[in-house]
């Protein structure tokens, strides 16, 4: 019989505030791999999992959330979204809105946005309009415009970004057959944290797990307001995903932290340049910096002695490298071994 996974809304229905007769929007987000990391269980000693978010249709973990707050949007009538973004939002926001047929306005901080997902919020059909200020400014502005206009917000302030989000906890225990000991991510918006902490809790209150994972949260070190305790007014980091000074789910993600026994810490740029290199040479998966900050975090708690040995890790990772191909690249010599059209130079450059 023919079968091909429905997409998150579909997939998880049962778990998520839709009524039999709203329409459930789809471009086949979620399913995503839990691919075993032999390099780092072996670095960490735990057994790590990773979560392959750069999997979702257009390439980063939003798509589970904006399935969720698009459906909602066009089951309310809607028909203009706007949303903040670094990037990935935007790229979500206007894949949806076309497959909904919505009208979608994104609001881009200037100067800071990966090549590949302003080329996805263009071929989508969205109106960029370019804020002269940061991330944080372009959020309170969408969020003023959706309360003084008709136009629905789609960042994850609206809580169906949130429920989306969750199943993304519901496929790790699916695919474990338990909870994690730990869940490690990347700590932004803090939507991605909370929205995990929610869907594990539900499971088990559920009682289809028995236990609770540990959040591990980890934001960029000139980034990071949860540690500071206190928004950044001005934060900056390689990872733009996570360039965010004053977070929208604040406490929420510090419920997820201290209700876990989890912790939310920083890690340098340069941890997370290292990370993104690691899980590309050595697991075989290629991120964008932002995604590396959680494997950064693993290895930075190792180091300090703090993973429990043996324990069961699953780390997300959240977007796909392709879409920031600058900042990966000019992490590497990029000059070839040149040789003549000739086989004996080639087995000679090979060291044959
Ligand atoms: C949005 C995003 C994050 C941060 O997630 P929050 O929910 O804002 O904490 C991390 N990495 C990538 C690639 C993202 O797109």
């Amino acid at each position: 019989m023919a079968h091909q996974w429905r997409g998150v809304l579909a997939e998880y229905r049962d778990h998520l505030p839709f009524s039999d007769t709203d329409a459930l929007l789809s471009l086949g987000e979620g399913g995503t791999p839990l691919v075993p990391a032999p390099a780092l269980s072996s670095a960490v000693g735990a057994d790590v999992h990773i979560k392959v978010e750069g999997q979702n249709p257009t390439g980063s973990f939003k798509d589970r959330g904006m399935a969720s707050a698009m459906s909602k949007a066009l089951n309310d009538g809607a028909s203009t979204v706007v949303c903040a973004s670094t990037g990935n939002t935007s790229a979500s926001a206007a894949a949806y809105a076309a497959t909904a047929g919505l009208t979608c306005v994104v609001l881009l901080p200037q100067g800071k946005i990966a090549a590949g997902k302003l080329a996805q919020a263009v071929v989508h059909g969205a109106k960029l309009v370019q804020v002269e200020g940061n991330f944080d400014d372009c959020l309170e502005i969408a969020r003023k415009l959706h309360a003084e206009h008709p136009v629905e917000l789609v960042n994850s302030v609206n809580p169906h970004r949130l429920q989306g989000q969750k199943t993304a906890a519901f496929e790790v225990c699916d695919a474990l057959g338990r909870a994690p000991d730990i869940h490690i991510l990347p700590v932004g918006n803090a939507g991605n944290i909370s929205a995990y902490w929610m869907g594990y809790q539900e499971y088990r209150d559920a009682g289809v797990t028995a236990q609770l994972p540990a959040m591990w949260g980890f934001q960029a070190e000139r980034a990071a307001p949860f540690v500071a305790g206190r928004p950044i007014p001005d934060p900056e980091t390689v990872a733009t995903a996570i360039r965010i000074g004053a977070p929208a789910s604040w406490n929420l993600a510090v419920a997820a932290r201290d209700d876990s026994g989890g912790l939310i810490d920083a890690v340098s740029d340069e941890q997370i340049l290292d990370a993104q290199k690691r899980l590309a040479a050595d697991v075989g998966i290629f991120v964008e910096p932002a995604s590396a900050a959680g494997v950064a975090g693993l290895l930075q708690q190792a180091g300090h002695g703090r993973v429990p040995e043996d324990a069961t890790i699953t780390v997300t990772v959240t977007g796909n490298g392709l879409k920031d191909i600058d900042t990966a690249l000019s992490q590497h010599d990029l000059t070839p071994t040149v040789i003549e059209a000739d086989i004996a130079a080639a087995a000679q450059a090979m060291g044959l």
